[in-house]
């Protein structure tokens, strides 16, 4: 029990003492995981709705741990947040995203687009362009294949230094695209302002298509508006024929989810590309 000075007092459950602990021993841990090579991304493809053909695809991390094994990056992306260690992360998912476009690109399978995934403070910290820019200067037909996702709420937390942020990446010709869209507290009025080209429609909505009308509506809606905004519409998460033909019918641009393919090494990627070329 711990009292803080005023009338409240906090009580500590052993749930939260494990957590702590358990955060205790992730950062630790994550202070060697990129020198010790125990970290490596995934891709997953995104197909256009109406042709059904890979056009891009998602940067996903991924880590393995000798004995904790395979942690989600949905916990311990956060974790790297608090502690500090998603600067060198950052760099190091940047740098290697880059290098494997590189090679796609001498074997002929890069994709249209490549997205990473950002964390609202990397986004948010302000020295992002400026990396990008260093690492694609030797590179610069990269440029036009690069896409950045960052989520509703990073963008919204500081929407001036995101406006910002998101001009000078469009100058680079990096695209953006808004992750999670509709899972924060945001509306459209803020997406509204902010130079993104793809809105990414949060998995939460689609899983419940087409057998809940509210969710339909929803969705329908949020392509509509997407499309009203001059933004291209992707729909994370889809999982089934029935979702597909649905997010299809009301103008979903982009696809992704485990009916068109998990996320994979990039040598599966290419040969999934390199599959749909032969006639
Ligand atoms: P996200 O950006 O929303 O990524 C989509 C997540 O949904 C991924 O989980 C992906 O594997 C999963 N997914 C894709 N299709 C389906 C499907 O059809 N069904 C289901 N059930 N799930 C599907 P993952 O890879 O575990 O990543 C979780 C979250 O961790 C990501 O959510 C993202 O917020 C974060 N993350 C992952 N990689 C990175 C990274 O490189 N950098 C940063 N900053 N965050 C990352
Ligand atoms: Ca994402
Ligand atoms: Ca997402
Ligand atoms: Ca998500």
């Amino acid at each position: 029990v711990q009292h803080d000075g005023g009338n409240a007092v906090c009580f500590y459950t052993p749930e939260m003492a494990a957590a702590a602990t358990r955060r205790m021993m992730l950062t630790m841990h994550l202070n060697h995981a990129i020198e010790r090579n125990e970290m490596h991304l995934v891709y997953q493809p995104i197909v256009d709705g109406k042709t059904g053909r890979v056009v891009s695809a998602e940067a996903l991390l991924r880590w393995t741990h000798d004995t904790l094994g395979p942690v989600s990056p949905a916990e311990f992306i956060p974790v790297a947040e608090e502690s500090g260690l998603i600067v060198p992360l950052t760099d190091w998912i940047l740098s290697t995203a880059i290098g494997q476009m590189m090679r796609w690109n001498a074997e002929g399978v890069l994709p249209d687009r490549v997205f990473l995934n950002i964390s609202g403070q990397q986004f948010l910290r302000g020295n992002l362009t400026a990396r990008l820019g260093e690492l694609l200067s030797g590179c610069p037909e990269l440029r036009p294949h690069l896409g950045l996702e960052i989520t509703e709420q990073a963008a919204v937390r500081d929407l001036k230094v995101a406006i910002k942020t998101l001009g000078e990446l469009s100058a680079l010709g990096i695209q953006t695209a808004i992750d999670d869209f509709g899972s924060g507290y945001s509306s459209l009025s803020y997406v509204q302002q902010l130079p993104v080209a793809k809105l990414k429609i949060d998995r939460a909505f689609v899983i419940d298509v087409p057998t809940n009308p509210k969710s339909n509506a929803l969705v329908r809606a949020a392509v509509g508006m997407a499309h009203g905004l001059g933004l291209a519409t992707v729909a994370e998460g889809v999982e089934t024929e029935e979702q597909r033909k649905f997010l299809v019918s009301v103008g979903c641009d982009l696809l992704q989810g485990y009916f068109f393919g998990r996320p994979m090494t990039p040598e599966a990627l290419a040969e999934m590309i390199r599959q749909q070329r032969t006639p």
